[in-house]
């Protein structure tokens, strides 16, 4: 899909204008607006007449909010975006004492299949243009950093979609975003969540990103991990931390494992035992997750003792653990629920 002109860095819109016969300048007002998350009209210095030119043939910003849910709970907001071909994908503001953190979608869909995951039910429809990534960064910022306020101050690929089976858009998404004349959002600030596709984390670790890397993990045995993940099919666990170690070793920045727990599955004292062999000497986290029910499939979390006391386990093996704190419980804060809500309201 052609991509909108924010997924355009700064020499490619440069071109582009020239071509046009317009002034290289240009180009960087154009950016600076596009970076604001403003559309043709309302580009103030650009002459009208370019503005009507680049109306009718190109789009500006490929994503717009259509709705939006405010928590009453902790102020958490969640966004339905709308992409130009009427596809919607979903995003969730958090507010924290250190900034907003903006938890982004790179796919329509998925395809990577996990049981727990609302977002892969319908599969995959297709891949995010870096633009439109950009788009869901760009409109946020827009409701929220007006005057004083902050916008958004942090990123966490943790939307629908598997962002590195969008690999080539999700790092041009990352160079974007962080490019110091545009958002400029700082990488170290930028979290990038995958479900295990290890060949790609071994790309990833040439490209020498300094954002947080976070492997959902979610079983310590290959067999457990199987029942949840169809990933691990492709990818035994022995693989995947092989692409892990080598990883850290050669970008220098500590992983994050993400470890959903399910009862019946992977929270017995065994699996935090497997857990902690695993995770042994690599410079990493483990950030535990009380799972989101998901009735569709019949999945649950354990109660709040079975959860203290795998975390306690964990931690009498020095093991760096924390859990993740539930926020927006009260707006469909959940992976992928509230497009699907939407999707379903539609075909009625
Ligand atoms: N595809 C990427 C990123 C999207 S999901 C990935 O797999 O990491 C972001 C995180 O939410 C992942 O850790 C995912 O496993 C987790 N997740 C998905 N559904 C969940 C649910 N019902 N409850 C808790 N965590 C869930």
């Amino acid at each position: 899909m052609e991509d909108c002109l924010l997924g355009y860095t700064p020499e490619e819109l440069t071109a582009y204008l020239q071509a046009l016969g317009e002034k290289p300048f240009r180009a960087k007002q154009l950016y600076d607006w596009l970076h604001k998350g403003v559309e043709f009209d309302e580009m103030s210095n650009l002459p009208n007449g370019l503005r009507e030119r680049l109306k009718q043939s190109d789009v500006a910003i490929g994503v717009s909010i259509i709705k939006t849910l405010v928590s009453q709970k902790d102020g958490t907001e969640k966004y339905l975006f709308s992409l130009r071909d009427g596809n919607v994908v979903e995003g969730v503001l958090m507010r924290y004492n250190y900034g907003n953190t903006l938890c982004i979608s790179s796919q329509v869909g998925c395809r990577m299949g996990c049981a727990f995951c609302a977002s892969t039910l319908e599969g995959r429809v297709r891949d995010m243009t870096a633009g439109e990534m950009l788009g869901e960064v760009v409109a946020v910022n827009r409701l929220h950093a007006q005057g004083d306020k902050r916008g958004v101050t942090n990123i966490v690929m943790m939307g629908s979609g598997e962002p590195l089976d969008n690999y080539d858009n999700v790092v041009r998404f990352l160079r974007l975003v962080s490019a110091p004349k545009g958002i400029n959002i700082s990488l170290r600030n930028v979290s990038v969540s995958t479900c295990g596709l290890a060949d790609r984390i071994d790309d990833l670790a040439e490209e020498n990103l300094p954002i947080t890397l976070s492997i959902s993990l979610h079983a310590p045995t290959d067999e457990a991990r199987r029942r949840i993940m169809p990933i691990a099919n492709k990818y035994s666990i022995e693989r995947l931390m092989k692409a892990c170690r080598d990883y850290v070793d050669k970008v220098g920045r500590r992983i994050v494992f993400e470890y959903a727990l399910i009862e019946g599955v992977n929270t017995s004292l065994d699996d935090a035992d497997r857990l902690a062999a695993l995770t042994r000497g690599l410079l990493c986290h483990i950030n535990l997750i009380p799972l989101n029910d998901v009735p569709e499939r019949d999945l649950r979390a354990p109660g709040q003792k079975g959860i203290d006391a795998f975390q306690k386990r964990l931690e009498s093996l020095h093991v760096s653990v924390t859990r993740r704190r539930e926020m927006g419980a009260d707006i469909e804060g959940a992976c992928g629920q509230l497009r699907r809500k939407h999707l379903s309201t539609e075909e009625k």
